[in-house]
């Protein structure tokens, strides 16, 4: 894993990058192609599709999660096809690995994907690629402010010392290009990411999809 990677992974705790990387870096999904669902292998989101690792980045209910995802990537990185490669690794058509706020929203999202999966499958709760995204961008929003909040402890920690207050530098890396935090540990979000916040409070939604994101 390359320094971005690792940057990523400092925004994160593993509860938000252990299911993509048992799922998918590994492979270890259990889609219905391999282990058929009452005797069917159709997709659980779609019910058209044979449910195998490629239909995951096809899959119209899908779809509309990495639509979500690929039109930050563009808004802040320039256009950019919507590749599998990008879908399944926060890869660009060039094998660079996008910058860590990217890469970590790209784990969390997944992260509610798999959630949301098994969810389907367990209690037969229907996909909801909308709620997805929007408990992504939230888990997102809970890290980020996790980040701001230590580097403002930190501050007040220096100036209480009367030692010169230290710049967020290792921290802004990790939000590179979706935020970045001020001295005193002020956040602030791109302004595509503060569009998705504002979105996420607006339309109420559903508890029961909102998996782990209470915690930090
Ligand atoms: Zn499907």
């Amino acid at each position: 894993m390359g320094q971005a990677g690792w940057d990523a992974l400092g925004l994160l705790t593993p509860k938000d990058y252990t299911s993509h990387f048992k799922n998918i870096m590994h492979h270890r999904i259990l889609l219905r192609s391999v282990q058929p669902f009452k005797g069917s292998s159709r997709c659980r989101c779609c019910r058209t599709g044979i449910e195998n690792t490629k239909h995951l980045a096809t899959c119209l209910k899908l779809m509309k999660v990495w639509t979500k995802f690929h039109a930050m990537v563009t808004s802040l990185m320039g256009s950019a096809p919507l590749t599998p490669e990008l879908i399944f690794h926060a890869v660009d058509t060039e094998g660079q690995i996008l910058p860590p706020g990217l890469s970590a929203l790209h784990l969390i999202m997944w992260k509610f994907v798999i959630y949301n999966l098994t969810m389907v499958q367990l209690e037969n709760r229907p996909f909801n690629p909308e709620e997805v995204w929007k408990c992504a961008i939230r888990r997102f929003e809970v890290r980020l402010n996790a980040l701001a909040f230590k580097v403002k402890q930190r501050a007040i920690r220096r100036s209480g010392q009367g030692i010169n207050l230290m710049s967020p530098e290792a921290e802004n890396r990790r939000m590179r290009p979706l935020a970045s935090v001020g001295m005193w540990g002020k956040l602030y979000p791109s302004s595509e990411l503060e569009k998705e916040f504002k979105s996420t409070r607006q339309v109420p939604t559903v508890p029961t999809a909102a998996a782990g994101q209470a915690q930090t």
